[in-house]
C-alpha cells in the first residue's frame, strides 16, 4: 500500500473503509432489486467492506439480503461490513427520527448500522410518500429544524442503533448550528465532491472540525438522467487520459485515487462486475503532486447535485458560499 491512502479511517465503532460501494442510481436506473443484490455481493467477493445506501433509494432490503448471503457463504461476518444509511426528509420530526432508523435495520437485516447520516438538512412533510406534492406539483416542505434532529440522532447512538451519526450536503453555517449543541459531535459529513467540484473549504471547514469526509459523485456520475448535453464529462477530458497512460490505470482509478490522496473516502456506484473490481484496486499506485495539481486544475466549482425542488425552503444550504 502506497503513502497518502489508508485502507481505513479511524470512527466511533470501528475503522471506515476508505473504498465502498454507492448504491444510489442503481435502484433508479433500473427499477429492480437484483442489480443492487447482485452488485453487493461481487463487491463483497472484490474485497469491499463499506456500502452506503439510503432509506430513499428503496434498496435496503436488496443490500440486507446480499450481505446476509455473504455472511451465510462465510465470507464476512457482520462486523466485518461497515454499513451507512441514511435518514430521509420526511422523517425528520424528531419523535420519528428513531422508528426511520427502525424501519431501515428491518430491512438491512441488522441490529445495528455503522454509520447514520441526515440526508439533506431540509424536512418535507411528514409521513411515507417519499417526495409530498401538492396540487402544482411542488414538494410541501416541513420546518423542523436540523438542530432538533441532530439531537433526536444523538439518542439513536446511546440507543445502540448507530455507532456513529453524520450529515450530510449541509453547509458550513449548518454544520455551525449542529456543533453548537451536539453532545456527540458529527463523526463524518457526505457531499457532493470530483474533479469538477473539489468543495475545498468544505472540507477543510469539516476535517478542521474532527470529521471524516466522503465524496459522492467521485466520478461526477456520468449516466446521471438530469445530465445537460454541454457540461463535460470526466472520461473526455484529456489530463486525465494522459495521467491514465502513463500511470497504467483507468480514468475512474486516476480519479478515486486522487481523492483518496486528498484523505476523501469515495462510494463509486457500478453495478458492472469489472467496473466495481476496478473502483476497488486504488492502492497500489501513486500520484505525484504535479499530477494531483492537474486534476485539480479541472475545477470549475461545477455541482451536479443542487436538490432543485428544496431550492426556496428555508434550509436549503447551497445558497451559502460553502
Ligand atoms: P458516481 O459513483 O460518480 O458514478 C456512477 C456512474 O459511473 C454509474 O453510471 C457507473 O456505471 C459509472 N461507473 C462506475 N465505475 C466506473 C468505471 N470504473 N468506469 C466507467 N464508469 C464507471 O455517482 P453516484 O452514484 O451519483 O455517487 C456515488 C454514490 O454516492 C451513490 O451511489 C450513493 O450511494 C451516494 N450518493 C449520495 C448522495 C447524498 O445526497 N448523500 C447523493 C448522490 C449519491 P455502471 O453502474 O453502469 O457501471
Amino acid at each position: 500500500m502506497s503513502a497518502g491512502a489508508p485502507l481505513t479511517v479511524p470512527m466511533p465503532g470501528k475503522p471506515y473503509p476508505t473504498v465502498g460501494l454507492g448504491t444510489f442510481t442503481i435502484f433508479e436506473k433500473t427499477g429492480g432489486a437484483e442489480e443492487v443484490y447482485n452488485a453487493v455481493k461481487v463487491a463483497i467477493a472484490e474485497g469491499y467492506r463499506h456500502v452506503d445506501c439510503a432509506f430513499v433509494y428503496g434498496n435496503e432490503k436488496a443490500v440486507g439480503d446480499a450481505i446476509k448471503a455473504k455472511i451465510a457463504d462465510g465470507t464476512i461476518t457482520r462486523n466485518d461490513i461497515y454499513i451507512t444509511t441514511k435518514l430521509w426528509d420526511t422523517h425528520h420530526n424528531p419523535d420519528h427520527v428513531e422508528e426511520s432508523l427502525k424501519k431501515s435495520l428491518r430491512d438491512l437485516q441488522t441490529e445495528y448500522v455503522d454509520l447514520y447520516l441526515i440526508h439533506w438538512p431540509f424536512a418535507f412533510k411528514d409521513g411515507d410518500e417519499l417526495f409530498p406534492k401538492d396540487a402544482d406539483g411542488n414538494v410541501i416542505f416541513a420546518d423542523h429544524d436540523y438542530v432538533d434532529v441532530w439531537k433526536a440522532m444523538e439518542k439513536l447512538v446511546g440507543a445502540g442503533l448507530t455507532k456513529a451519526i453524520g450529515i450530510s450536503n449541509f453547509s458550513k453555517k449548518q454544520i455551525e448550528r449542529v456543533l453548537e449543541v451536539a453532545t456527540v459531535k458529527p463523526s463524518n459529513i457526505q457531499i457532493e465532491i470530483h474533479p469538477y467540484f473539489l468543495n475545498e473549504k468544505l472540507v477543510a471547514f469539516c476535517k478542521q472540525n474532527g470529521m471524516t469526509v466522503t465524496a459522492y459523485a467521485p466520478l461526477a456520475n456520468p449516466s446521471r438522467t438530469w445530465k445537460n448535453a454541454e457540461e463535460p464529462i470526466i472520461f473526455d477530458e484529456q489530463v486525465l487520459k494522459d495521467i491514465s497512460s502513463a500511470k497504467g490505470k483507468s480514468i475512474a482509478q486516476v480519479v478515486l485515487r486522487f481523492h483518496l490522496q486528498r484523505g476523501i473516502v469515495v462510494i463509486p456506484k457500478s453495478i458492472t462486475p469489472a467496473r466495481i473490481k476496478e473502483n476497488f484496486q486504488l492502492y497500489d499506485f501513486e500520484l505525484s503532486e504535479s499530477e494531483m495539481q492537474q486534476i485539480a486544475g479541472l475545477d470549475r466549482n461545477m455541482r451536479f447535485y443542487k436538490e432543485g425542488i428544496a431550492a426556496s425552503h428555508k434550509y436549503y444550504g447551497f445558497h451559502d458560499e460553502f
